[in-house]
């Protein structure tokens, strides 16, 4: 008996459909996903961690038939049952009509360190697996074949809690595999499938666990097995955890362990994707397969596997980013380059640049750069980037070896636009606004909706955000044992009414998470103006090594205390998907500001198909985001457009410039209201951030964009032109 049909036996008879959405992450993205099983228990869902399957498997039975004998409830689930059966069984698809080369028999495979598909499955860090998710919530919705493949880590990505300085404490947390939506894959005897990979010249074996994305499998592979050696259990421990040695053991297990997976499951991709350089170990073996199948060596089956590989490269500079010395590619590579036929230094002039470039360090994206056919950066400018930092790896460009395109990120429309919004798009886009996402035509009608309309909804999310903000604000002093006063504060700690900011993203010293008080005097006159108040939100964690980030948020949680800011701002810890929701859903302005450059950048995205409004600066995504004119801007810039090369100056230009669109622009126009108390001019900038952003920074039009850039054996055509003419 499989999972699902365990959960079922043990739901009331009316309720067994529920077995079904429970393992089949579709839910998460339906607009009854705000009630569908929070209702059942909404305590137990929230202590569950919003993992369906463990809310289902540990609630009474008693309250399970009370939900049973709900005639309301039992509707709604019926409606949702058959909405998921049409789905799952819908073959006329988007890619089905307009890539029919593209089939499920040989799909696509697409690699990644993390996935980002639910707070209840933690095994994502930030933008790289948000990413990784959305794109696999894409490809089900416009029919792409495609398996993901990645790990599934024990404890995930670290949790975050401040103690009373400020300082981040880590912690981990165990994931209980058997009580998530999630299914070992076994032989026909009822086996585990496994896999062996050698580590340390140790055989590892590696188990499967399959996710079911609406109708794209996702294969998380897991070394924590009883007949490994105990050490090599923790190799899929932690995500981003551990040292240089854990990495490099990780990125083997994902790369090589990954293409000895989708052989012994019988899928033989069309091609190999890989999402950031981490799986480009894949190459390998599936150059190796290619040997042993062909007969021929290393040098004659390269090419045949460049025309198989897609490499979307994510970092904005290149020494840095996923190198590994040279030691560590001996030691875990030592007993596998003979089997390529190939000598040490042929193997490691496979992660070297150019010739004269120091020996010492092997680059994963030079390897990936070299082994797939085709490659692209995840915004116009990180194209642009890219193709200069990494011009010297192709010999001859003209050849068909380069140049890198550009395929600008977007996000998963369904899974980050509030029901609320949603419900309005529903209303005034037209019921299935949601399956014609790129079409400017649709993202026009936002302009009908009416502005007290957009107002009122939008002003809910904000208290919704404030309410939760407070409460975990709350739960965090109590813990702490602070004081009785500071705990009774919490109930005065930000107001529905004012301006309100966000800022959310990994507290990494680059990303200038402090911009705003730079100038402390200045911050406070700003922020605490009677006339035009300000409040902030912050979220986001450091690296556990990072201590530099930790002193950033360490400084932001004192200016939470200071006496003039202390209900002005606040910091929700534990940044995960549940809380990037409610940020971006609920604030009025969305800050970003680190230093250039930036690869793209997605929450801001997010933001827009809210009607939040992004002020950033001229870089990643916005730099092709940002539209200062029309009927009204989307949005604000802040710096300018050439940086210099003294990051302290640019800092200080880049706060002054912050100031002065906040004191000068928003602030004035948030606050400029008409009889009805509406900021209408506000409201024309919301709407037109939500129409220019909307077509362009959605997943869908992004996964319509490689399809036909990147994975079409003629990729030609330019995705405007198909999805114009081809969406339903
Ligand atoms: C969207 C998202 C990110 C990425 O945001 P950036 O703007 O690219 O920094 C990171 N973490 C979470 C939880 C997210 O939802």
């Amino acid at each position: 008996m499989n999972s699902v049909s365990r959960l079922k036996a043990k739901l009331p008879t009316p309720l067994v459909r529920l077995a079904d959405l429970a393992y089949n992450y579709w839910w998460s993205w339906t607009e009854d996903r705000v009630s569908l099983f929070s209702t059942i228990d909404p305590a137990l869902w929230q202590s569950c961690g919003y993992n369906p399957v463990a809310l289902l498997e540990s609630v009474p039975d008693e309250r399970l038939w009370q939900v049973a004998e709900d005639p309301h409830y039992l509707n709604r689930l019926l409606q949702l049952a058959q909405q998921f059966d049409a789905y799952m069984a819908d073959y006329d698809t988007w890619a089905g009509r307009t890539a029919p080369e593209l089939n499920y028999d040989r799909p696509i495979a697409y690699f990644s360190l993390e996935f980002g598909l639910h707070e209840s499955l933690p095994v994502y860090a930030g933008g790289l697996g948000v990413l990784a998710g959305d794109y696999l919530k894409s490809a089900s919705d416009l029919g792409v074949p495609l398996v993901g493949v990645g790990l599934l880590y024990r404890q995930g990505y670290f949790h975050q809690r401040l103690n009373r300085s400020g300082w981040q404490e880590d912690y981990y947390v165990d994931s209980p595999f058997e009580h998530m939506p999630l299914e070992l894959v076994r032989d026909e005897f009822g086996q585990p499938v496994t896999v062996k990979v050698t580590i340390r010249q140790r055989i590892v074996r590696v188990q499967v666990w399959k996710i079911q994305v609406g109708r794209v499998e996702l294969y998380l592979m897991d070394t924590n097995r009883s007949d490994n050696d105990p050490v090599d259990r923790w190799l899929t421990g932690h995500l981003y955890g551990g040292n240089q040695e854990t990495r490099i053991a990780q990125e083997l297990l994902l790369g090589i362990g990954g293409v000895r997976m989708l052989h012994s499951l019988d899928i033989d991709p069309m091609l190999y994707h890989l999402n950031d350089s981490h799986g480009a170990f894949a190459l390998l073996e599936v150059a190796h397969l290619e040997m042993l199948h062909s007969g021929d060596g290393f040098g004659a089956v390269t090419e045949r596997v460049r025309q198989r590989g897609v490499f979307t490269t994510h970092s904005p500079v290149s020494a840095v980013s996923n190198v590994f010395s040279v030691d560590l590619i001996e030691s875990f590579f030592g007993d596998y380059w003979p089997r390529l036929g190939l000598s040490r230094d042929e193997f490691l002039s496979l992660g070297h640049r150019r010739p004269e470039d120091p020996w010492d360090f092997f680059s994963m994206t030079v390897l990936a750069l070299r082994l797939t056919g085709r490659t692209n950066g995840v915004s116009q400018r990180h194209g642009d980037i890219c193709r200069e930092m990494w011009q010297g790896i192709y010999p001859n460009p003209e050849a068909g070896q380069g140049p890198i395109k550009a395929i600008t990120n977007g996000v998963h429309a369904r899974t980050w636009t509030a029901p609320l919004i949603m419900d309005l798009y529903s209303q005034h886009l037209g019921v299935d606004w949601s399956t014609k996402l790129a079409d400017p035509a649709l993202w026009t009608k936002v302009n009908a909706i009416p502005d007290d309309e957009l107002w009122r909804r939008h002003s809910i999310l904000k208290e919704r955000l404030i309410a939760y903000t407070r409460s975990k604000t709350l739960t965090a002093r109590q813990e702490r044992g602070e004081a009785a006063d500071d705990i009774k504060a919490v109930g005065r700690l930000l107001d529905p009414k004012v301006l309100t900011l966000g800022f959310a993203r990994r507290f990494s010293p680059y990303k200038r998470g402090e911009l705003l008080f730079y100038d402390l005097h200045r911050a406070i006159r700003i922020l605490a103006n009677p006339r035009m108040p300000i409040q902030i939100v912050f979220g986001g964690k450091a690296h556990p090594q990072d201590d530099e980030g930790k002193r950033i948020i360490q400084r932001i949680t004192e200016w939470c205390r200071h006496p003039a800011l202390r209900d002005r701002i606040a910091f929700i810890d534990d940044y995960d998907m549940y809380v990037a929701k409610l940020l971006v859903q609920g604030v009025d302005v969305w800050l970003n500001h680190p230093r250039r450059p930036e690869a793209c950048g997605t929450s801001g995205q997010k933001v827009s198909l809210n009607g939040g409004l992004n002020c950033s600066i001229l870089d990643g995504w916005w730099a092709e985001g940002y539209h200062p004119g029309g009927a009204s801007p989307n949005g604000w810039v802040i710096g300018d457009t050439n940086p210099t090369d003294d990051p302290d100056s640019q800092t200080r230009r880049d706060a002054e410039s912050l100031y002065e669109v906040i004191e000068h622009q928003i602030a004035p126009l948030y606050y400029q209201r008409d009889r009805s108390g509406l900021p209408r001019r506000w409201i024309a900038m919301m709407k037109a951030s939500i129409s220019s952003c909307g077509p362009r920074y959605n997943s869908d039009r992004m996964l319509a964009d490689y399809v036909t850039q990147m994975y079409l054996p003629e990729a030609v055509t330019t995705a405007e032109l198909v999805m114009a003419s081809a969406m339903p």
